[in-house]
C-alpha cells in the first residue's frame, strides 16, 4: 500500500486487496466509484469518463463512477462480459460519522448469482453449477438463487464426462465453479469453456466431503441429510456443500429461500443429448440467430405467470418416464381440455399473478419494496377465484392442488390494509404505509400536511385571546416559529410570552405551546419516513416468516398454468391425448410436425407412422431433397416427446410407447451450429448412439454418413443399420433417411427393417411433392427437378441435364465425373457378384505367420493384379455402355 495513502484510499486499497478477482464498486455518496486498474477496465466496458483523484500520490488515482440509481444496469453490462462486481456500501451515515464512512462490501455479484429483476429473463432460470470431480466420479449442484431451487446429481464412469456435458446442455447455466482435480481434464475443460463461464473455486477445502457436509447441515439447520435423499451421494454432496460455501461467501446472506435439495435422478427422465435437444429445436433455434418461434416451446408456452413459463420449459427439458405421472399431467390437461369455462377463468385470473417465486428471494435478501408488496397482494387476491374454477375440475391432480393452494388471506389482508396502494420505489423515503394503518404515522403526516392551518388556528386564537389585532406568526431559521408584535400593541402582550428577538419597530416571541407545536410540525415528516421504514421492515419480517408458504403457492401456481397452457396449445391446435403403452410400440394416426404446421400455408400434410417392437421398427426412408424427409422423422420424434411430457400431440390418435433415450442426428454435411459440424462429430455422436441406444430407445438419423465420400458413407450407413436391427447389440425403434438407395435392399435381409418412401409426382420436367410416406424405397433423386425449384439458373440446369445423361450412359471422360469412378465394384457389397481373385487372396492371407518381407511382397502383387484388372474394367467400361449408379 503507498505510504501516503489518503485514509479513504487506505480503506479502498484493503478492500481491494480481499476482492481482487472483482471490480469493487467502492460507494461515495450518490455514486459508486472504482479506482487503478478497475477504473481503466471499467470505463472501456462501461464506455463511461475516466477522470482522476488525489489519493495522497504525485500521480492522481485514475478514477471512474457511476451513480447509484442506475447502477444495476453497468453490473449488468460486466456481468456480461463475464466480469464479477464486488458492491461496497457505505454502513454508517455519512452526516453522523466523525471522521471516514464505516465501509464495506455487502454482496458480489457474479453471472450465476444476480437476483436483481432488471438483470434476470423472467422466461428461464439463471442457474450456477458446482462440479466436483474424483476420477470417474462427478458431483454436480445446481442453484437457482433467484427462485430458491437446489439441484443434485451424479455421473459416474468412463462417460461421467459426456454425461455431464448433456447434462449441462439442459441447465444453461451461466456460471460454473469446479474443484482443480476438474481442471487437470484438460480437454474436459476446454468442452466446458466454450460454453460457459468456469472457474476454479479457490476455496478447494470447502469441496472436502466433511466440511461440505457440515456446511449444508449448517445452512439448512438439521442434523441429518437423510430427508434429503441425498444418502450415499458423496460426490453430489461435495459439489453441494461447496456451492452454499460460494453463495454465502459472494451473497453474504443466509438464502433462507433455498430449503431444500432436490435430487436428479436420471433415471426418471427420458435421456436427451445435447445435440438432440438442439436439433429438436424444443427451447432453442438451431441457430444462434434462428428464429424464436422455431422452437416447441414457443409453441406450448401460453403460460400466464413467469414461474409457469420457467417450469413448463423445465418440463419441456426433462420428459418423464413413469406412465404414471405422464397420465396424471394428461389427465389434468384433458380435464382443462374439456373444461373451456374453468380454464379461461383460471388463465385469465393466472395473467395477474406475479412472479411470486422470485419474490420469495428478494424477500429472503431483504431487498423487497412496497411495489412488490402491492404486486404480492394483488397476485394473493387471484388465488380464491383460480381456487374456485378449479373446484370445477375432476382429476386427482387438482384436489391436490386444491388442498395445498394457500391464499395467505393474513398476508394479503395486512399488506391491503398497510401498503400503499401505488407506493414509490424506494422504501426509505415515506409514502409506502397507507392512512388508518398506524395511528402515528397519520399524525406525523397529518402534522406535516395540516401543519399551517394549525398554525392559522394558534394565530386567530392568540389574537383573540390577547386582544393583539396585528399579531402575527413567523418563521426563521433561527428561531423558528415566533408571535411578532409591533411596537404599538407591546402593552396586551400577555406574561408567558418569551422574547426571543427585537426589530426595529417590533418584538418576537415564542410560547410552549407554539414550540410544541413546532415540534410536531417540522419533525413530523423526518419522523413520519422514519416510522414508515421501521414498519415496512416489520412487514418484509413477517413476510420473511411466509417464504415457504410463499414458494408452495409459486410451485401449485406454476404446475397449474403448465397445465393450462398445455390445455391451451392443445384447443388451439387441434392436438389429441395419447395413450400411453407399455406395448413397445408407437403407432401415430394422421401425425403433424407441431411447429412446422403452424407455416404452411397451403395446408400441413399428416402422416401416419407405426413402429414396433420386432417387426416395423427400423424405418428406412428416401425420397429426394426438400419432400419432407426430416420434418416427418422429427414429427415423430416430437410427438413422442411431447407425450412424455404430458402434453397432447398433433395427430388424430397416438399411442406411444415409454421410450428411455431420444437420439436425433443430422448428417455432417447439413452444417450444424454455425460450421462446427464435420464429419468427425457426426461419427462421434453416431458412435455415442450406438453405444447408448436400448431397444426402449428412439433414433431418427437423418443422412447419416453423408458427410464423406458415396462407398465410405454407404458403408457406413449400411453398418451402422446392421447393429441397430441387431436386437442383442441394440433394436432401437429407428427412422433412418437415406440418400443411398441401395440400402432398401436391407429390408427382408435385416429383421425388422422396412422401406418407406416420400411420395412425389412427376410431371414433365417438374416434381410435385405429394408429402405422404408410402410404402417401398424411391428410385429416383430428382435432385436436377430440386434444384430447379430452388432457382437454379435455366442454363446450369440445361448442363446439369446434359451430364446427368452422360453419366448414366457412363460416356463421359472419367477426370470429368469426379474423383470416385463409376461404381460396378459396389454390387459386391451385397453380395451378388463372386468376389474376385484379389479379394480371394487377400482373405486366405493368414497375417501371423506373415514375415514382413512376405508381406511387402504379397503387397506388391496384389497392387500390380489391381492395376491390370483395373485398366481392364476401365477399358471394357469405355467400350461397352455399362450402367452407373446415379447420385444426386
Ligand atoms: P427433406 O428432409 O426431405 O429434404 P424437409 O423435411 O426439409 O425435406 O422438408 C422440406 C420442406 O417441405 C419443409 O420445410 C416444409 O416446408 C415442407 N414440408 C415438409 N413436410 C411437409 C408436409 N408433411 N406437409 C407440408 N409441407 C411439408
Amino acid at each position: 500500500m503507498p505510504v501516503n495513502a489518503t485514509p479513504m484510499m487506505r480503506q479502498y486499497l484493503e478492500l481491494k486487496e480481499k476482492y481482487k478477482d472483482c471490480l469493487l464498486f467502492f460507494r461515495l455518496g450518490d455514486f459508486y466509484e472504482m479506482f487503478f486498474e478497475d477504473a481503466l477496465t471499467a470505463s472501456k466496458e462501461l464506455e463511461i469518463v475516466l477522470t482522476g483523484r488525489d489519493c495522497g500520490q504525485e500521480e492522481r488515482a485514475p478514477m471512474c463512477g457511476v451513480p447509484y440509481h442506475s447502477v444495476d444496469s453497468y453490473i449488468n453490462r460486466l456481468i456480461k462480459k463475464g466480469y464479477k462486481v464486488a458492491i461496497c456500501e457505505q454502513l454508517t451515515d455519512p452526516s453522523e460519522s466523525k471522521g471516514l464512512v464505516t465501509r464495506d462490501v455487502i454482496r458480489v455479484i457474479t453471472p450465476g448469482t444476480v437476483i436483481e429483476e432488471s438483470m434476470l429473463r423472467e422466461d428461464c432460470n439463471n442457474y450456477i453449477v458446482a462440479l466436483f470431480m474424483h476420477e470417474d466420479h462427478i458431483g454436480l449442484t445446481y442453484a437457482d438463487i433467484s427462485t430458491g431451487g437446489f439441484y443434485v446429481l451424479e455421473f459416474h464412469g468412463t462417460g461421467c464426462e459426456e454425461d455431464t456435458l448433456n447434462e449441462l446442455v439442459r441447465i444453461q447455466p451461466s456460471e460454473i465453479i469446479a474443484n482443480d482435480a476438474l481442471f487437470l481434464r484438460e480437454n474436459f475443460v476446454r468442452s466446458l469453456q466454450r460454453l460457459y463461464y468456469i472457474q476454479c473455486y479457490s476455496s478447494e477445502y470447502a469441496f472436502e466431503p466433511a466440511r461440505a457436509e457440515q456446511c449444508l447441515l449448517n445452512h439448512f439447520k438439521v442434523t441429518t441429510l437423510g430427508g434429503f435423499g441425498v444418502e450415499g451421494m458423496r460426490y453430489a454432496i461435495s459439489s453441494a456443500g461447496a456451492l452454499v460455501d460460494y453463495l454465502e461467501q459472494t451473497q453474504k446472506n443466509t438464502l433462507e429461500h433455498i430449503r431444500k435439495i432436490q435430487v436428479i435422478h436420471r433415471s426418471e427422465y427420458m435421456a436427451l443429448d445435447g445435440a438432440t435437444r438442439l436439433n429438436l429445436e424444443l427451447t432453442r433455434p438451431l441457430r444462434f440467430d434462428g428464429p424464436k418461434n422455431a422452437t416447441l416451446l414457443h409453441l406450448l408456452d401460453k403460460t400466464g405467470t413467469a414461474m409457469g413459463g420457467r417450469l413448463l420449459r423445465t418440463w419441456i427439458d426433462q420428459p418423464l418416464q413413469d406412465a404414471r405421472r405422464i397420465n396424471e399431467r394428461l389427465d389434468a390437461v384433458d380435464e382443462l381440455f374439456k373444461n373451456t369455462l374453468p380454464r379461461k377463468n383460471i388463465a385469465e385470473r393466472l395473467g395477474s399473478v406475479y412472479d411470486m417465486e422470485r419474490l420469495g428471494s428478494r424477500i429472503a435478501y431483504g431487498t423487497v419494496n412496497a411495489r412488490d408488496c402491492v404486486a404480492l397482494m394483488l397476485s394473493l387476491k387471484q388465488l380464491p377465484g383460480v381456487i374456485e374454477s378449479v373446484r370445477a375440475l375432476g382429476a386427482p391432480v387438482f384436489e391436490r392442488i386444491l388442498t395445498n393452494l394457500d391464499p395467505m388471506e393474513d398476508i394479503c389482508a395486512l399488506l391491503e390494509r398497510a401498503i400503499e396502494p401505488e407506493p414509490p420505489i424506494s422504501v426509505k423515503e415515506g409514502g409506502i404505509i397507507r392512512d388508518g394503518y398506524n395511528e402515528q404515522v397519520d399524525a406525523y403526516r397529518h402534522a406535516a400536511r395540516d401543519g399551517k392551518g394549525w398554525l392559522a388556528q394558534m394565530e386567530a386564537h392568540e389574537r383573540e385571546s390577547t386582544g393583539i389585532r396585528n399579531l402575527k406568526v413567523g418563521y426563521n431559521r433561527v428561531f423558528g416559529y415566533f408571535f411578532e408584535v409591533t411596537k404599538s400593541y407591546q402593552h396586551l402582550v400577555p406574561y408567558h410570552y418569551q422574547r426571543k428577538q427585537t426589530l426595529s419597530n417590533a418584538e418576537r416571541y415564542v410560547t410552549p405551546e407554539l414550540k410544541e407545536l413546532e415540534e410536531t410540525i417540522l419533525g413530523a415528516e423526518d419522523k413520519g419516513i422514519e416510522l414508515e421504514y421501521r414498519l415496512f421492515c416489520e412487514i418484509r419480517e413477517t413476510l420473511l416468516a411466509c417464504i415457504e408458504r410463499l414458494q408452495k403457492n409459486a410451485a401449485l401456481v406454476a404446475e397449474l398454468d403448465a397445465y393450462v397452457s398445455f390445455a391451451e396449445a392443445a384447443a388451439s391446435n387441434r392436438y389429441c391425448r395419447p395413450e400411453i403403452t407399455a406395448d413397445g410400440s408407437i403407432m401415430i394416426a394422421d401425425g403433424r410436425h407441431p411447429v412446422v404446421e403452424r407455416s404452411i400455408k397451403d395446408g400441413f400434410i399428416s402422416n401416419h407412422t407405426q413402429l414396433h417392437q420386432k417387426d416395423n421398427r427400423l424405418q428406412i426412408i428416401t425420397g429426394p431433397n426438400m419432400a419432407g424427409k426430416s420434418t416427418y422423422m422429427r414429427q415423430v420424434a416430437l410427438i413422442v416427446l411431447m407425450a412424455h411430457i404430458g402434453c397432447f400431440v398433433p395427430a388424430s390418435s397416438a399411442r406411444i410407447c415409454i421410450v428411455d433415450k431420444l437420439f436425433t442426428r443430422v448428417g455432417a454435411s447439413d452444417n450444424l451450429a454455425g460450421g462446427q459440424s464435420t464429419f468427425m462429430v457426426e461419427m462421434t455422436e453416431v458412435a455415442n448412439i450406438l453405444n447408448g441406444a436400448t431397444e426402449k430407445s428412439l433414433l431418427i438419423l437423418d443422412e447419416i454418413g453423408r458427410g464423406t465420400s458415396t462407398f465410405d458413407g454407404l458403408s457406413i450407413a449400411w453398418a451402422v443399420l446392421e447393429h441397430i436391427a441387431d436386437s442383442a447389440l441394440c433394436g432401437a425403434k429407428t427412422l433412418f433417411s437415406t440418400h443411398y438407395h441401395e440400402l432398401t435392399e436391407l429390408e427382408g435381409k435385416l429383421e425388422g427393417v422396412v422401406n418407406f418412401r416420400i411420395s412425389v409426382k412427376e410431371v414433365g420436367d417438374d416434381v410435385i411433392f405429394l408429402r405422404k410416406v408410402v410404402r417401398g424405397g424411391a428410385d429416383k433423386s430428382f435432385g436436377i427437378q430440386v434444384a430447379r425449384l430452388a432457382g437454379l439458373p435455366d442454363p446450369v440446369i440445361a448442363r446439369a441435364k446434359t451430364i446427368l445423361k452422360d453419366l448414366e450412359n457412363a460416356d463421359i471422360n472419367r477426370n470429368f465425373i469426379c474423383e470416385t469412378p463409376a461404381e460396378p465394384q459396389q454390387i459386391t457389397l451385397f453380395g451378388s457378384a463372386e468376389p474376385d481373385d484379389i479379394v480371394q487372396t487377400l482373405q486366405g492371407l493368414d497375417l501371423n505367420r506373415l514375415t514382413p518381407m512376405d508381406a511387402l511382397s504379397t503387397l506388391y502383387d496384389l497392387q500390380l493384379r489391381a492395376k491390370l484388372k483395373y485398366d481392364e474394367t476401365n477399358s471394357s467400361s469405355k467400350s461397352a455402355s455399362g450402367q452407373s449408379d446415379r447420385r444426386r
